[in-house]
């Protein structure tokens, strides 16, 4: 079979037909590859088999009987009907009994054998299963799976004529449980994979060579993609799993590599390293070594014959800003152009007033791109920018719009770049023939997570703060300290100081929404939602979250009627939201009450005190952000938490963000506490979903895949090879479905 077969539509499967392609499409299941790529989300255990005698309450387990009478048929009452049978093993009797299910009166005859599956009710003389599922003994084609059958123990093939239970037994096995949508059944989802499994045959493609399975000890395909949906036994399972975990971040560390091999054939654009002491010697400080260190390494990338693909990682507040100016300048310095993509308007028009600042006196012209400008505003920025008139322009995504036209685009500079994808980076480097790409990210995560998603990146990291960092003081409070927060915050505006109270939501009416489309993508969403989900599982209501415009509306009312307060999120007009921020950057707003908008590089050095409202309801990573938005002057900073988490777990969670204010420290914790489903959240850090690997329980198979995806490359760097086939095409493939 080839692989056009398995992208055969699943409507030619048997069972599936027109109508279930429509349901299975709402899946995500188009193709015959989709449809045995489906895992089971879940397996239930109906292995065990117990004899009448040996029942115990409560448990549920396969029973194997005799129909000791023909079942009787009860009307109750209108919409009541019952079913009841008798059956009786060598050991005992059980009465078996059906709710509703009149049909069952004639499915089950006397005399015949059955296997029942259910949960034992009654009591141990008078042991009973309601409705329970069950099948005729003679139809399940195979004795019950023994527990002693041995395993092909060098891992890998199928050991021919392996009794497994026959297609559609029910009983007597593990099940697969799929994710379903309405009108689809668990069976039809299982019958149709069955049959697809046995389209594919012997041959469904293997992107793994012998010699990596053999060295990782994984089964092959074709044993994987049986035994995942349909395991002989737990062992079977497991062994599937870790060769699938295994498969899925090969692939993906394989693609990842691959793309930046790809880039690295062409040529970049040349930039002579320039002396750097002239530029420094502008600054209005010393920079610090790591941030020397850093542009050290980005200029070293950029003099080389490659185009560099370097990010640049560093805690909030390290100075990464720096970082990209000096490249910028020294792009400029090479006669080329730069652009700088910063993720929201507020930000990027904060980089082009430092960066306009610090670069314009030595000769740089700097331009901002922003979609709030008019169309006249932009097309004056479009004339200069083709023109080279523009040195280097900042902006938001609007830098990556059809009309952008560079002069000579040199350098690619992308801010936080978690916010963006791989596809919207690159769109952006289409603007230029091959330029250099500096990417900055703030968000510490844990080296070997940043090494498969950034795969196709060199790493700088920026290690050491600017000197005279002061330690924020971090305080987690409760409701009855309000009072006395309050109290606080007079007494800093007072001394001259501005504070940020963060909420999570911008409206009331949200409350078990999640903030939307201005967060640090995933986080704050799906940690709303598992919070919400944790609270209802205590059975606790959850306390009302607070939202942005309703506290805002009460503290400059009823609270701080003397203060200057502002309100900025990510619904308000860009003309409003700028209204505000710059209110609060000049000083003339004392406090800004806000949502998640601040948390990404807003610098406002006067300010000293960062309050956040529910703060349980926070990812630490993002906290850790917000936190970083004071603490940035010669002040003395506070952090105040308000936690209204119910749980021993939100606390600790907290606690995390007094003991400690590295970010890297943070991340790791956040991930191992929160897995990454919440970590990352949907696709936004521009990977594909993954479908059954999780990047923070999976680390040792992580390891091992990248290692193998290097030794691949290594021996076969085009993926040529014969052995290699499978591997390029699904890779070729990922690169479209993805637009990696
Ligand atoms: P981030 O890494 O979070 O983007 P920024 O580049 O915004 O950090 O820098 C944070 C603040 O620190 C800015 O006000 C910047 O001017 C200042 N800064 C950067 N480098 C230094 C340094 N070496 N010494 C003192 N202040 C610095
Ligand atoms: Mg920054």
């Amino acid at each position: 079979m080839s692989n056009d077969t398995l992208d055969t539509s699943i409507r030619y499967i048997k069972g599936v037909g027109e109508a279930r392609e429509k349901l299975m499409a709402k899946l995500g299941i188009f193709t015959l590859r989709d449809l045995v790529g489906y895992f089971p989300r879940a397996y239930e255990d109906r292995t065990a088999f117990a004899k009448i005698k040996d029942l115990q309450i409560g448990g549920a387990v396969c029973v194997c009987a005799m129909a000791a009478s023909d079942p009787k048929l009860s009307h109750i009452r209108k919409g009541l009907d019952i079913v009841k049978v008798r059956v009786v093993d060598e050991s005992g009797a059980l009465e078996v009994t059906f709710f509703n299910q009149a049909y069952i009166k004639d499915a089950i005859k006397q005399g015949e054998n059955y296997i029942f599956y259910g949960r034992i009710t009654g009591s141990l003389i008078r042991p009973e299963m309601i409705n329970p599922l069950f099948e005729a003994d003679r139809d399940r084609g195979t004795v019950p799976l023994s527990h002693d059958q041995t395993h092909p123990t060098s891992v890998g093939e199928t050991v021919p004529g392996l009794p497994r239970p026959a297609p559609g037994t029910i009983t007597g096995r593990i099940m697969p449980i799929y994710s379903l949508t309405a009108k689809l059944s668990q069976k039809m989802i299982s019958s149709a994979v069955r049959h697809g499994l046995d389209k594919c045959g012997e041959i469904l493609p293997d992107v793994l060579s012998s010699d990596i399975t053999k060295h990782y000890q994984l089964c092959k395909a074709r044993y994987a993609f049986e035994n995942i949906h349909f395991p002989e036994d737990f062992e079977a399972l497991e062994i599937a799993r870790r060769r699938l975990i295994f498969e899925e971040l090969f692939v993906l560390a394989v693609a990842m590599r691959f793309m930046r091999g790809r880039r690295i054939e062409q040529a970049g654009k040349k930039i002579t390293k320039p002396d750097f002491t002239k530029f420094y010697g502008e600054l209005s400080f010393t920079p610090t070594g790591a941030q020397k260190r850093a542009i050290d390494e980005a200029a070293e990338d950029m003099s080389g014959a490659k185009p560099m693909n370097r990010l640049i990682q560093g805690d909030v507040g390290s100075g990464k800003t720096l970082v990209a100016a000096a490249c910028a300048w020294s792009a400029w310095k090479s006669g080329f152009q730069a652009a700088f993509m910063a993720p929201t308007e507020i930000l990027a028009k904060q980089h082009f007033n430092s960066l306009s600042k610090l670069l314009e006196p030595m000769g740089m012209r700097v331009g901002l791109l922003v979609g709030a400008m008019t169309a006249k505003q932009k097309r004056e920025i479009g004339e200069k920018l083709s023109l080279g008139e523009i040195d280097l322009l900042i902006g938001t995504h609007a830098l990556i719009s059809e009309s952008v036209h560079f002069y000579d685009l040199g350098l690619v500079i992308t801010d936080e770049q978690h916010r963006f994808g791989v596809a919207q980076r690159s769109m952006l480097t289409e603007k230029g023939d091959s330029p250099h790409v500096l990417v900055m990210s703030a968000t510490p995560i844990p080296r070997t997570l940043a090494l498969i998603i950034y795969g196709d990146l060199d790493i700088s990291t920026i290690d050491e703060m600017p000197p005279g960092r002061r330690e924020i003081e971090t305080h987690i409070v409760g409701e009855t300290h309000r009072k006395r927060v309050y109290a606080f915050i007079e007494k800093l505006v007072k001394e001259g100081r501005q504070v940020y109270i963060i909420c999570p939501m911008v409206e009331e009416e949200e409350t078990h929404q999640p903030l939307a489309g201005e967060t640090v993508p995933g986080i704050p969403t799906s940690d709303l939602l598992r919070s919400n989900q944790m609270n209802s599982q205590n059975g606790q209501t959850n306390p009302p979250l607070k939202s942005a415009t309703e506290h805002h509306k009460h503290l400059s009312k009823e609270v701080f009627p003397n203060l200057q307060t502002k309100l900025v999120h990510g619904k308000m007009k860009p003309k409003e939201k700028d209204a505000a921020m710059n209110a609060f950057a000049s000083g003339e707003a004392d406090i800004l009450v806000a949502t998640t908008v601040v948390e990404v590089g807003v610098d406002v050095p006067n300010a000293a005190l960062m309050i956040v409202e529910n703060a349980d309801r926070f990812g630490l990573s993002q906290l850790h952000q917000l936190r970083g938005r004071v603490g940035r002057g010669e002040h003395e900073s506070h952090c105040i938490l308000f936690n209204t988490g119910k749980t021993e777990v939100s606390r600790e969670r907290l606690e995390i963000m007094k003991a400690t204010g590295d970010g890297f420290k943070i991340a790791e914790k956040d991930l191992s506490m929160r897995g990454p489903g919440d970590f990352f959240g949907s696709r936004q850090h521009g990977l594909p979903e993954l479908h059954i690997a999780n990047f923070a329980t999976d680390m040792l198979i992580l390891n091992q895949a990248q290692n193998a995806a290097a030794e691949t490359l290594k021996k076969d760097p085009k993926l040529e090879a014969h052995e290699n086939r499978d591997l390029s095409e699904q890779i070729k493939r990922m690169f479209n479905e993805n637009d990696l």
